[in-house]
C-alpha cells in the first residue's frame, strides 16, 4: 500500500502497516495514533490569548482517547451522563468538564449538578427554568446563532437564538438566579470559511457591548467547534485559523475575556483509521460496487451526510471508479460514488482514512454487525 501524501506522516504510517501486518486483530477495526492526538491537543488553542480547550467528547469517545487527552490536561464538554460517566471514571475534575447542550435532559442535569459541572449553555426560557430548579445559581451562556455557510455539518437550525431574544434571556436567567456569564456559537462543523468566525465574533461582540449597557457584563466568549480535516480536499490549518480568530477577538474584545474553543473533528478525526476488509464485488448496470465490511451503519454515518473519505488499497491495478458500500442489507448503506481505485482482491485490506471523528460514536449494531474496536496505536 502507498502512503497518500498530506494526511499523515511516514511514521504514522509505518505504525499502522506494522500493526496490520503484525497483529491478531480481525478487521475492521479503527487505527487511532496517539502521537497524532497529542499533536493536535498541543496546537489547538496555542494561537489564540487567553483560551482553554474543551473537547467535545462526542467526537470521539473511545476510552483510550480520553484518556490520553485527559493525561495531557485538556477539558471536556460534554451532553448526557453517559459522556459524564466515562469522565468520571477517570476521575477527570468538574473544573475541566462544561455542558454546550443547550437543551438537557433532567437525568443529565441532576447527574452534571451532583458532579460540580458550573458552566451550561441555554437558549430558551424553559431551559432557564430547568436550570434554575436543578442547578441554582450554575454559570450560564446563551447559544447565538452565527452563518453556517460553507460548514459540510451545519449545526445552526437546531440550536441557537438571534441577537434580542438572546439579550432577553440573559436578562431572563440573572432575574431566575442563574450567573449569566458569556455567549457561545458553532460556526458548523468541518466549517471551511475562515470567515464564519469573522461574522460569529463581531455578532457575538454586538450582543456582548448592549448586555454591558443594561448592567450585565461578561466575561467568557465559548467560540465552539468547527475546525476542519483532511478527508479528501486541503483546508486552512488550524494555525491560519487562529491567527484569524484571534485578530479578530483582538480588535473587538478586550485582553481579560476568557475563551474557551471545544473542538472535537479537528483532534481526533485524521488520527483515525479505519481498516476494514474487501467482502464483495458486483455489477449494477454500469456501475462496479465494492461491498466493504465497514458501512453506513457500524461507522461511516456521516457519508450519508456528505462527508466523503479518501480509501487506499494495495492493488496496482488501473484505477477505476467504484460506488463503496457497507456490509448490511440496507439500501442506504452506500458509502460513496464514482471513488476512483485500483481493482483490489476479496478479503483484501481498505483502509479509510481521516476517520477517527463521528464514526464509532455513530455506530450501531443494526443487521448485526459489531460495532467495530477502537485500537489507540
Ligand atoms: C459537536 C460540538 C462541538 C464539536 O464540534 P466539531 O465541529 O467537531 O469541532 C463543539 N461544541 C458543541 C456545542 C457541539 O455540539
Amino acid at each position: 500500500m502507498e502512503l497518500p501524501s498530506g494526511f499523515i506522516s511516514k511514521e504514522t504510517w509505518n505504525k499502522v502497516l506494522n500493526y496490520i501486518a503484525l497483529s491478531d486483530e480481525s478487521p475492521p477495526y479503527l487505527l487511532m495514533d496517539s502521537q497524532m492526538v497529542a499533536d493536535k491537543v498541543s496546537l489547538i488553542g496555542k494561537g489564540i490569548r487567553n483560551s482553554k480547550v474543551f473537547y467535545a467528547v462526542k467526537a470521539n469517545p473511545d476510552i483510550s482517547v480520553i484518556k490520553l487527552m485527559h493525561s495531557l490536561g485538556t477539558g471536556f464538554e460534554i451532553a448526557s451522563e453517559g459522556e459524564l460517566a466515562l469522565l468520571s471514571t477517570l476521575n477527570v475534575p468538574p473544573e475541566k468538564i462544561i455542558t454546550s447542550n443547550p437543551v438537557k435532559t433532567f437525568r443529565f442535569l441532576e447527574h452534571a449538578v451532583d458532579y460540580g459541572v458550573s458552566y451550561y449553555a441555554f437558549d430558551s426560557i424553559a431551559e432557564v427554568d430547568k436550570l434554575a430548579k436543578y442547578a441554582p445559581g450554575c454559570k450560564v451562556y446563551i447559544r447565538l446563532t452565527v452563518p453556517n455557510e460553507g460548514s459540510e455539518w451545519p449545526l445552526s437550525k437546531k440550536f441557537g437564538v438571534e441577537m434580542e431574544e438572546a439579550e432577553q434571556l440573559l436578562i431572563y436567567a440573572k432575574d431566575k438566579g442563574l450567573d449569566p456569564v458569556g455567549i457561545t456559537f458553532h460556526v458548523g462543523s468541518q466549517c471551511n470559511n475562515v470567515y464564519n468566525w469573522n461574522t460569529a465574533i463581531d455578532k457575538a461582540r454586538e450582543l456582548w457591548e448592549s448586555l454591558s449597557q443594561k448592567g450585565i457584563s461578561l466575561k467568557i466568549l465559548n467560540i465552539g467547534g468547527g475546525y476542519p480535516i483532511r478527508y479528501t480536499k486541503n483546508v486552512a490549518d488550524i494555525e491560519t485559523i487562529e491567527k484569524k480568530i484571534n485578530k479578530a477577538l483582538k480588535q473587538k474584545f478586550s485582553d481579560d475575556v476568557e475563551v474557551f474553543i471545544e473542538p472535537g473533528r479537528a483532534v481526533v478525526g485524521d488520527a483515525g483509521i479505519f481498516v476494514s476488509t474487501v467482502i464483495g464485488k458486483t455489477k449494477r448496470g454500469d456501475e462496479n460496487w465494492l461491498h466493504i465490511d465497514v458501512g453506513v451503519f457500524n461507522g461511516l454515518m456521516e457519508s450519508i451526510g456528505g462527508i466523503k473519505y479518501t480509501y487506499v488499497v494495495g492493488s496496482r491495478n488501473d484505477p477505476m471508479k467504484w460506488t463503496i458500500s457497507g456490509p448490511s442489507c440496507d439500501s442506504f448503506d452506500v458509502i460513496d460514488k464514482d471513488v476512483l481505485l485500483p481493482e483490489p482482491e476479496l478479503g483484501n485490506r481498505i483502509l479509510i482514512l481521516s476517520s477517527g471523528a463521528y464514526t464509532i460514536s455513530y455506530a450501531s449494531e443494526f443487521n448485526g454487525f459489531s460495532i467495530p474496536k477502537t485500537i489507540l496505536i
